[in-house]
């Protein structure tokens, strides 16, 4: 059995709609289907959601929600009718627009857009409609509730032999929606993958599976055929965008491979994402990165034998509410890496927290870092892979400010100038890839 999750350009329009009933007819065991809101249908086109948060902003300012909401309904309109579907959903559309104009939430406003899709591909396919909203639980705080949602899920599916479900969001508690991060719907595909006890989580995408390597900085990488769970989470991390990061969970607890193909060309191989691979493994996976990084360097002589001392620094990273992505440490200092844009909102507050807590000799914010991670199953127990890496950098002229290797060997994350970060990226990338 097969949860097929298809993203917003695999069903920007009818003629998309009809390519995934098409894939889907193609192999019997695609049961259970996962849907986003139709994405682009033009580069310069406006996803639903997009249009959706709009509506949600133009009801608290006061705006024109009406105005707002009809090119959404005018979208699901032209499917529908371009489909042929006997389905009226004239009083919902209606429904929606006085809960927006009534003021309803941000989430439930974004939800909208799979919900209709998830009607639309229903009818479609006569599959049964099965609405998130009670069954893939959030709690009181906002967060997913992992085994609720599971539980619930799974009991929802006794003697379903198939049936569709919107991606992206669930239900609160009281009742009212909520949606998980934006590209959320990856992560319902693996929750209800995982509840259906498929085999494979299909996820239909534009692009034929997960690059070695960003192409807007490194031109035509190659295709990674297979990747682990945690190789795709690293680079999801730093910026790999095919997968949304938190999808991997519930595949991960169940054991089931992901399959991420390309809906414009089935054939294709796409990218297996698996626990383990067995095929033998190139030195590096992969590499990602991503500009707009700081390093808080802090200095003290003898704070190496001071007790505490880190975790005083890392408990004003805490009230500051700054998250850190990697720590350094040397004899007498101690630098932490951590997105910019966190630090803009406290950075006098944070200094100044970190003086009163440890008296350092010099502190300082350095920014205008960007992070590269070079990831690889093949790299453990594997000589000359950290060699060559900082080898190739070195040879395109590119000074290295930072260095981490995870416990694993699974991944060399370096930090460098943000000037140099594409040159670093294409020296890594030729070297391991020529
Ligand atoms: N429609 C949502 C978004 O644009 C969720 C998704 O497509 O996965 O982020």
């Amino acid at each position: 059995m097969i949860t097929a999750k298809f993203g917003g350009t695999s069903l920007a329009d009818a003629a998309h709609f009809t390519m995934v009933r098409d894939i889907l007819a193609q192999d019997p065991e695609r049961k259970f289907i996962v849907v986003s809101a139709p994405g682009k249908r033009t580069p310069d086109d406006t996803k639903i959601t997009d249009l959706l948060y709009r509506c949600h902003q133009a009801s608290r300012q006061g705006g024109d929600v009406a105005a707002t909401f009809a090119p959404v309904q005018a979208r699901f309109q032209e499917i529908m009718d371009e489909l042929h579907l006997d389905l009226d959903l004239s009083h919902e559309f209606q429904a929606t627009l006085w809960a927006m104009e009534r003021g309803a939430g941000e989430a439930f406003c974004a939800s909208r857009g799979e919900y209709f899709s998830g009607r639309i591909m229903a009818s479609l396919l006569d599959l049964p409609f099965l609405d998130p909203a009670q069954c893939v639980f959030f709690d009181k705080a906002g967060h997913f509730d992992s085994e609720a949602a599971n539980e619930t899920l799974t009991s929802k599916l006794q003697g379903l032999s198939g049936a569709v479900m919107p991606g992206f969001y669930g239900g609160m508690p009281d009742g009212t929606a909520a949606t998980f991060s934006r590209g959320g719907s990856d992560i319902s595909g693996a929750i209800l993958a995982r509840a259906s006890g498929s085999s494979v989580y299909e996820n239909w995408t534009d692009v034929s599976g997960v690059l070695a390597a960003d192409p807007r900085v490194v031109a035509n990488p190659s295709h990674i055929g297979t990747i682990t769970y945690t190789e795709v989470r690293e680079l999801a991390y730093l910026g790999a965008t095919v997968l949304h990061e938190d999808a991997i969970y519930p595949v991960k607890l169940a054991g089931i491979p992901v399959h991420i193909r390309n809906t414009m060309t089935p054939s294709a191989h796409g990218t297996w994402i698996v626990a383990q691979s067995h095929e033998p493994a190139g030195a590096i996976t992969g590499l990602a990165g991503r500009r707009g990084y700081s390093a808080i360097q802090v200095e003290k002589e003898r704070s190496n034998t001071e007790i505490g001392y880190c975790r005083k620094i890392l408990s004003c990273l805490e009230r500051n509410g700054v998250p850190f992505e990697h720590l350094a440490t040397g004899i007498g200092s101690v630098s932490l890496v951590a997105p910019t844009s966190y630090l803009d909102k406290c950075r006098a507050d944070l200094l100044e927290d970190i003086r009163a807590c440890v008296n350092p000799d010099t502190l300082q914010i350095c920014d205008g870092l960007a992070m590269i991670a070079v990831v690889g199953r093949g790299m453990a127990g594997r000589p000359h892979v950290a060699a060559k890496v900082f080898t190739a950098v070195a040879n395109a002229g590119v000074n290295v400010r930072l260095i981490d290797q995870g416990t694993k060997e699974l991944n060399i994350v370096l930090g460098v100038e943000e000037k140099d970060y594409e040159i670093a990226m294409n020296a890594i990338f030729n070297s391991f890839f020529p």
